[in-house]
């Protein structure tokens, strides 16, 4: 086979594109670093989803002759503007392309706060994974924190794994969250149902609204969170803490491309063509908005790569998507308050142990990262740059190849 469009990525947004792709007559290669296609939301892969149109995509897809499902293959780089570079088990390789569709998702972002660190630390997304991969939580005390409507899902996987749902602590006030429920109970109604039925499952858990998880203390693993609210601090005893404070889109291969970033996210015009030309975009690398976002966006992408048009179901689609997307970031937008949960002696850069007060003397991270060796170990940053541009408003360090660890060997096939 040789395909006429490459995708990066098979979560919802890549595999609505390879699908799209396909039925539009395209020869299609899929290049994910996991095991099963399915991404963040639909992990686990085929005959686990419980999503109908997760199903429905993949049973175009699984035995369609012009679809290649290359997995357990991670993109480290760019060989050059016109070709990728890979890693996996059997060694690095390079893969020339003519049209590429970057659907790269996106990361938790993690907020430093004294015991942070702590084993039973987690983000709200990655419980769930590590729940989903088969960690162990029935009995587990488990307080999921932060802010978002995955602070609810994760909540709902952890219960259902049997674990003891302690509470749930949303920052932001009741009132923000009235106005995003007028706004779902206006416009998107499945919405407002799916986050009903949520709140029915974790009805006899306390939810509690404009408050903050302070400090994590324990000693070899966590034991006790203190939490703030506007009545004043109190200690619940727990074993995992899950804390959510929104997504970081993983723009870095774009970056590699040459591709611009905006706001933190990939920029792309209104058919979701980055600033490259032969390179498409779809997804949380565009920026949040949950998987109906992912979905149409990464159909629209597809069929505009192509050459092909959307219909007006798909534009539809896409709007719906986007107002969705743009009352999630109204009402659920990082609050000051974050910044100020860091102390001096709160650790930043967890690879490399480097404290907020060892890097405020610095002017930006250049100057901090050959001081303190921040960002330089095995996350290359991929935590720590994002805390240090909310602390301190230092602008995040360009993409370097690899943008993921990789072998010297792979590497040296870089002409
Ligand atoms: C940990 C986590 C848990 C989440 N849980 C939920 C949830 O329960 N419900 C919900 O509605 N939303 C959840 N989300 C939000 C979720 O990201 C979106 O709703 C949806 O999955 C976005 O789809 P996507 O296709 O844009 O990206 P993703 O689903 O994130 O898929 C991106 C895929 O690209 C692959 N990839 C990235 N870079 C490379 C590379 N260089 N080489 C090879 N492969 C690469 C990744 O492995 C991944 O499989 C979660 C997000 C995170 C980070």
């Amino acid at each position: 086979m040789n395909p006429t469009l490459h995708i990066v990525g098979s979560g919802p947004a890549g595999l609505a594109a390879a699908h799209a792709a396909v039925l539009g007559g395209a020869q299609v290669c899929l290049i994910d670093d996991h095991r099963a296609a399915g991404g963040q939301v639909w992990r686990g892969g085929p005959g686990t989803w419980n999503a109908p149109a997760a199903d429905a995509l993949w049973a175009t897809l699984q035995d369609h002759p012009d679809f290649i499902h290359v997995r357990d293959t991670r993109v480290v780089g760019a060989a050059d503007a016109r070709t990728l570079l890979l890693e996996s088990d059997a060694g690095g390789t390079r893969v020339p392309f003519e049209r590429l569709l970057l659907c790269t998702g996106a990361r938790e972002r993690f907020v430093p706060f004294p015991g942070w660190t702590l084993p039973g630390v987690t983000g709200a997304g990655g419980l769930q994974a590590l729940i989903k991969g088969g960690l162990p939580v029935r009995g587990r005390k488990v307080v999921v924190a932060g802010s978002g409507p995955l602070l609810l899902a994760s909540a709902t996987t952890a219960l259902a794994a049997g674990a003891q749902v302690v509470a749930i602590v949303e920052h932001q006030p009741r009132a923000a969250l009235a106005r995003f429920g007028l706004g779902l109970a206006l416009r998107h109604h499945d919405k407002l149902r799916q986050a009903a039925q949520l709140f029915a499952q974790l009805r006899p858990i306390p939810y509690l609204t404009d408050a903050l998880v302070v400090e994590a203390t324990g000693d070899a693993t966590l034991r006790t969170i203190v939490v703030e609210t506007a009545r004043g601090r109190t200690a619940y005893d727990c074993d995992l803490l899950a804390a959510a404070f929104g997504l970081l889109p993983n723009t870095e291969l774009g970056q590699a491309f040459g591709c611009a970033v905006e706001r933190g996210a990939l920029r792309v015009d209104e058919r979701q063509q980055t600033t490259v030309p032969h390179i498409w975009a779809a997804g949380e690398c565009t920026g949040g908005g949950g998987v109906d976002q992912a979905l149409a966006q990464g159909r629209v992408a597809a069929l505009h790569a192509l050459g092909l048009a959307p219909s007006g179901a798909d534009l539809r689609a896409l709007r719906r998507a986007q107002d969705f997307a743009a009352l999630l970031a109204r009402h659920f937008a990082p609050r000051p308050a974050w910044r100020a949960l860091c102390q001096p002696d709160t650790i930043v850069c967890r690879c490399e142990d480097v404290t907020a007060a060892e890097l405020a003397p610095w002017r930006d991270w250049r100057e901090a990262k050959l001081a303190t060796r921040v960002g330089m170990g095995p996350c290359q940053g991929s935590t720590c740059a994002a805390a240090c541009e909310q602390l301190f408003g230092w602008a995040p360090p360009a993409a370097r190849i690899p943008i993921l660890p990789a072998r010297a060997a792979t590497l040296a096939s870089i002409e």
